[in-house]
């Protein structure tokens, strides 16, 4: 089941709802009762959330891989 992402055009607010892709999407917002749209391409939150992972993973992998000094306590490279 996808999760959608909504915003209220009156408060602003965003917010995700798993709903069935035949389900009829929300009209009215929860915290003000206001019109809301649903955001087209609602996978740019996966997407983002992938990114953030790759690069976590990326600084993790990159630390103990420091070339010029891989047994440094002190190496510049591997704070940050
Ligand atoms: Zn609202």
């Amino acid at each position: 089941m996808p999760t959608y992402d909504y915003v209220c055009d009156a408060c602003g607010v965003k917010y995700e709802k798993f709903q069935n892709m035949s389900a009829d999407p929300d009209t009215e917002c929860p915290e003000c009762g206001g019109k809301v749209r649903r955001l087209i391409g609602s996978g740019a939150g996966l997407i983002f959330k992938g990114s953030g992972f790759y690069e976590t993973d990326y600084k993790k992998a990159a630390a103990p891989a420091c070339s010029s000094c891989p047994s440094s306590p002190t190496c510049p490279s591997s704070e940050d």
